[in-house]
């Protein structure tokens, strides 16, 4: 195997990894390891070019650095990408090339699933390597992600309502899958009252069954008349041709970048909007991953851990409140400062 290490600056170590009998094209990148070794996923794309995958691969890695910093978990951030089309490109091969790859980081970083990797695809990696987590103790997060993002509405709308129970808010929820599902469940039961969309309409047809849920279309539920609107679906919901339809004063689900563009943040703070910082409010998943690896993991201190997602929005809220700005930004000044307090 080839491994060539890129100078990134402002990155720890990003290496390029190339075996072309296995068939792995790879890079792993470890932007910041103050707070302990980098985790991210492991994600895996037929990226048009090496370029646009070494983009991706330090942005998910920056990202990974805060999310972890606010999920209180002493982990870096971190992340792998294989350029492959995860449809027919996938081989033991390639994982067992991957594993290595891995081993070469000598703990720096340890991976987990992202798209187009399967936890068979990681047991494979797990067959060389030790630098793999998600597929123990914790097995599926999306009932904790789901918990975690119910307890970030609550934390919204006190702050932005001055509510102290979800008693008859009105909440619409983009994407009832595994994650938006299990939400509607825990908010059906605090008695909000639920508006739901997805493309699929079996899904749609149990939410509305289970938890009297009114539907609409997709493209409906940011309009939605309500108080909170939840994207549970794909990334970017909130972008510069939806916002305008928006209703809910609260911005608050599970899906990863709800935000199309940086600059959503401050245009919903400018509309008078709540914006719970997506990778604040959807950690649960690697707080399981992080646990796991520190040989921690137990149901109980998962949920001791994701009911903090709570108060750390708490301060997210209070601090942009004071200061009169978005919290995009302030999540990323506190997870700045803890990874300073770290340092
Ligand atoms: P999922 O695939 O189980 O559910 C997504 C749902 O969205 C599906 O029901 C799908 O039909 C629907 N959907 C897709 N495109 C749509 C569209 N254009 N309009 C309406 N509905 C659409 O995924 P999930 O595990 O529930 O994750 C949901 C989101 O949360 C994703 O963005 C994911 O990245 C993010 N997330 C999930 C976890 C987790 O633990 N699963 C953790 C962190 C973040």
């Amino acid at each position: 195997m080839e491994s060539r290490e890129l100078p990134v600056e402002g990155w720890r170590k990003v290496v390029h990894f190339r075996d072309d009998d296995a068939g792995l094209n790879a890079i792993i990148s470890v932007h910041d390891a103050t707070l302990g070794p980098a985790c991210g996923g492991c994600r895996i794309r037929p990226y048009e070019s090496f370029e646009a995958a070494l983009e991706d691969v330090k942005r998910l890695s920056r990202g990974m650095t805060f999310k972890n910093a606010l999920a209180g978990i002493p982990f870096g951030g971190g992340k792998a990408v294989i350029i492959a089309d995860p449809k027919k490109d996938k081989t033991p091969e390639m994982f067992r090339a991957f594993g290595k790859a891995l081993n070469s980081f000598e703990g720096l970083y340890y991976t987990a699933e992202d798209s187009g990797v399967s936890e068979h695809d990681l047991e494979i990696v797990r067959e060389v390597s030790n630098y793999v987590s998600g597929i123990g103790a914790g097995g599926n997060p999306s009932p904790f992600t789901a918990r975690g993002v119910w307890r970030g509405v609550e934390a919204a709308v006190r702050s932005k309502l001055g509510k102290d129970t979800l008693e008859g808010v009105r909440v619409s929820i983009l994407g009832v899958g595994a994650v938006g599902m299990s939400l509607a469940k825990h908010l059906h039961e605090a008695g909000a009252k639920l508006v739901v969309a997805d493309v699929n309409k079996d899904a749609v047809a149990a939410a509305v069954k289970e938890f009297g849920a009114a539907a609409v279309e997709p493209e409906e539920a940011i309009a939605a008349d309500v108080d909170v609107f939840s994207p549970c679906a794909l990334g970017g919901a909130i972008n510069a041709a939806s916002i305008g339809k928006l209703k809910a004063k609260i911005v608050a689900g599970a899906a990863n970048n709800q935000l199309a563009t940086p600059d959503m943040d401050e245009a919903l703070r400018a509309r008078g909007v709540l914006y719970a910082p997506d990778y604040v409010i959807n950690s649960a998943g690697v707080i399981s991953v992080g646990l796991e690896i520190l040989n921690s993991w137990s149901a109980e201190e998962m949920t001791r851990r994701i009911d903090r997602i709570g108060p750390t929005l708490d301060q997210i809220f209070e601090r942009a409140k004071a200061e009169g700005r978005p919290t995009g930004a302030i999540a990323d000044e506190l997870a700045m400062e803890v990874i300073a307090k770290g340092r």
